[in-house]
């Protein structure tokens, strides 16, 4: 049976970290008032979609992404929640999470989101150096974060994963080590490790030649140490960057990278449904005046209608991410072209960066770390 996911954007933040270009406001630029509005949107959103649908739409997991999600109350949650059970069939196992900042966090905050529904916390550390975190313009500090963590634990979430940056300004090799111990000895069940993106129009990059970043190839090293200090400690590593103790890979991601279809609510969010790939405004303003309109289409731009080619060569480049790679006959099943890119892989295969076993192919450890132009020389 087919499960879907669904994506809730939530674009309201403390303040703007120095590295981010996400769709989030300040709080500045922002009420109270204005997220009850931007909650109540979502509803009209969610109701107008499901309206004229023969048959409910199974979905295996939500995830609350922004901005800070974790700014909402637990009431603001549970309305959202509430509705999406109503509306869609929600399988009982049904994975539910929300990206939280530690200095959105207390254990009230906490209980009532798990008493909400959530029951996957996705928290965004990025560091355990307070320096770091100060120079990226983070709120909170190591201890907070610790602090976070043992909060949701104590109030029943027991499925957390923790995001690390790799390659911050000041960043050394001990700091980054220190920074994955400390994740490491909190036992999340879930670690992603992102490279830090250096993104034009943020204060950081305005800013970058103030700073020190740790260079290429040192990052290269870290990560590739990282690597096998966290299988040693029991987390493998399925994605690119992300790590998890058996059990507990994010289902929510792997519907993106396996392909599957999924539904975005709110501003900024993206679904790929029935074939078609859309994307809402970032204009919150405009979002929020669907809300009387109910003309939430007209605020989706739909970017693409994914013909078979499309599918067949997004489908090789988000499966590679995986460590269980493509299926073969998957993608003989979705283009009658599939020689041309499997005889692209044949080089790979010869010099050790990718492997078949059976029906799939995958990129080796030392294939992982150049992903990025073998990618690009078998699509382009
Ligand atoms: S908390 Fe997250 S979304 Fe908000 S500004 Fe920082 S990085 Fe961006």
């Amino acid at each position: 049976m087919k499960k879907t996911g669904i994506y809730i954007h939530i674009p309201f933040c403390r303040s703007k970290c120095a590295y981010c270009d996400f769709y989030s406001l300040p709080a500045t630029k922002y009420s109270s008032e204005t997220v009850e509005e931007y909650v109540h949107a979502l509803e009209r959103q969610i109701t107008c979609f499901i309206q004229n649908r023969a048959e409910k739409i199974t979905v295996d997991s939500i995830y609350f992404g922004g901005g800070t999600p974790s700014l909402l109350s637990g009431c603001q949650f549970d309305m959202v929640l509430s509705l999406l059970n109503k509306s869609f069939d929600i399988t009982r196992d049904a994975e539910i999470t929300a990206e939280s900042n530690p200095c959105t966090l207390s254990k009230q905050k906490l209980s009532e989101m798990k008493a909400a529904g959530l029951n996957r916390l996705s928290l965004g550390v990025q560091s355990f150096s307070d320096t770091e975190l100060e120079t990226i313009g983070r709120l909170h500090s190591a201890a907070q974060a610790t602090e976070a963590f043992y909060l949701a634990r104590e109030c029943g979430f027991d499925n957390i994963g923790l995001d690390l940056i790799l390659g911050l300004p000041g960043q050394t090799k001990e700091s980054f080590f220190d920074s994955l111990e400390k994740s490491v000895s909190l036992h999340p069940e879930h670690l992603s490790v992102y490279g830090l993106s250096l993104e034009e129009d943020t204060p950081l990059y305005r800013n970058r030649d103030f700073y020190t970043f740790p260079g290429e190839e040192v990052c290269a090293g870290m990560f590739s140490d990282a690597v096998s200090r966290l299988a040693e400690n029991g987390y493998q590593r399925y994605e690119i960057s992300n790590f998890a103790m058996d059990g507990y890979r994010c289902r929510h991601n792997l519907h993106y990278w396996h392909g599957d279809e999924y539904l975005g609510f709110g501003v900024a969010a993206s679904s790929y449904f029935n074939g078609v790939r859309s994307t809402a405004r970032k204009d919150l303003r405009a979002f929020l005046k669907c809300r009387s309109s109910g003309d939430f289409d007209a605020f989706s731009v739909v970017e693409e209608v994914i013909g078979p080619e499309e599918k067949a060569r997004e489908y090789i480049m988000l499966s590679l991410r995986l460590t269980e790679g493509l299926s073969v006959s998957k993608l003989k099943e979705l283009t009658p072209d599939s020689g041309f890119y499997l005889g692209k892989c044949d080089n790979y295969l010869k010099s050790g960066l990718m492997r078949k076993e059976n029906d799939r192919l995958f990129f080796t450890e030392r294939g992982f770390e150049v992903s990025n132009s073998i990618l690009s020389e078998i699509l382009y």
